[in-house]
């Protein structure tokens, strides 16, 4: 099948330009003015030769606010996952993760493509899984198996609905990884989101892991990037391949200060946007044939099914359109709405609004 990529783009920015409320992806918020102006302002030098001032403070301020010793940063969070893979595994070994991974999924097949590695997948519920279960995806390994080296923690879980791994499970991963000879590896594209709605601070989080990035072109509001985090070998490996994957940049400090500022300004602020899940989780559980997927709503992600309305969730997709909302709908039943920062409140009322009114017709 032949997709018509040009014209569907065009259609998509046609889509939104009209929109009010894009629940579609946290991806999809825009820089705000202060986080512009930061970035305007940014002090810049050569990044590849270590020269640019402003990336040079992300990275210390990752390390330390992930408890690592050293910090890259790089394009997307694709990035970082492909590279820390890269650095833990040779061709042949394998990654264990749930089976709804953004790597397994969403990743073009760069665990294959870029390493050569294989991907052993766990049946969890919620995305979230126990050392024993890692123990049982790899079990009886010999002469003649894929070598299991990397263990995934993806924090929060995106397909599992944004849900938080609990410290204990995470230290419990960490360890059963380490006794079988394997690295743990975390997936934090939304680990700050799992921060606010805790007690505990990122590295308690991170403290039983080897390495772990952060996004910050997702919830924290940034055009573009991620940070990955490790030990100081792991990470002076990881500039040589983000350099052969074509990820070296020059005055990469005119995205980074955008970076700083959403340490600065962002990350609290998330909460508000669990608030606004909470609040559209549970409007959508009071409509007769909705059912959400999570008993409960944690932070930003909310998954629900259509099946009951006898309305097809495209179709569903496609009414909010007309109404200048956007949400995703992933089978005919499934569907996906994310807050962030470009989304109130406000907005929350009105999408609720919009389904029953689709619901009820
Ligand atoms: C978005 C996402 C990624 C990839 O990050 P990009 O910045 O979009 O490349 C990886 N893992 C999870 C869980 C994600 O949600």
């Amino acid at each position: 099948m032949k997709v018509d990529l040009l014209g569907n783009a065009r259609k998509a920015a046609e889509i939104a330009g009209k929109l009010r409320v894009d629940l579609y992806s946290d991806t999809n918020s825009k820089p705000t003015a202060g986080m512009r102006k930061a970035m305007a302002e940014a002090e810049c030098g050569n990044e590849q030769a270590l020269e640019d001032p402003t990336t040079n403070r992300l990275q210390e301020r990752v390390a330390e606010l992930l408890g690592m010793e050293a910090a890259v940063f790089l394009p997307s969070g694709t990035m970082c996952n492909e590279i820390a893979y890269r650095v833990w595994a040779r061709q042949g070994d394998a990654i264990v993760m749930d089976k709804t991974g953004h790597a397994l999924l969403f990743e073009t097949g760069g665990p294959a493509a870029l390493s050569g590695l294989m991907i052993t997948t766990i049946d969890s519920p919620e995305g979230i899984f126990s050392g024993d279960d890692v123990r049982a995806a790899v079990a009886n390994p010999g002469r003649h198996s894929p070598r299991p080296k990397v263990v995934n923690i993806e924090n929060t879980s995106n397909l599992g609905g944004g849900k938080i791994w609990p410290i204990e499970t995470i230290r419990d991963v960490a360890d059963t990884a380490h006794a079988l000879d394997m690295y743990a590896h975390m997936d934090g594209a939304r680990l700050m989101n799992a921060v606010v709605e805790s007690n505990a601070t990122a590295s308690d989080f991170t403290q039983p892991v080897d390495s772990v990035w952060i996004d910050f072109s997702k919830g924290l509001g940034c055009p573009i990037g991620g940070v990955l985090a490790g030990p100081a070998d792991f990470i002076d490996e990881a500039f040589r391949i983000k350099h052969q994957f074509g990820g070296a940049l020059r005055q990469s400090g005119m995205v980074t200060a955008a970076c700083n500022y959403a340490l600065d300004h962002h990350v609290a602020r998330l909460h508000d946007d669990h608030e606004n899940a909470r609040k559209l989780h549970a409007g959508l559980r009071d409509i007769d044939g909705v059912t959400v997927q999570n008993d409960a709503c944690e932070t930003n992600l909310v998954f629900f099914d259509v099946g009951g309305t006898g309305i097809n969730a495209r179709d569903v997709a496609a009414q909010l359109l007309e109404r200048g909302i956007r949400i995703g709908a992933q089978t005919d039943t499934r569907m996906r709405a994310v807050t962030h920062i470009d989304v109130s409140t406000d907005d929350i009322d009105f999408t609720l609004a919009a389904l029953r009114e689709i619901f009820k017709a």
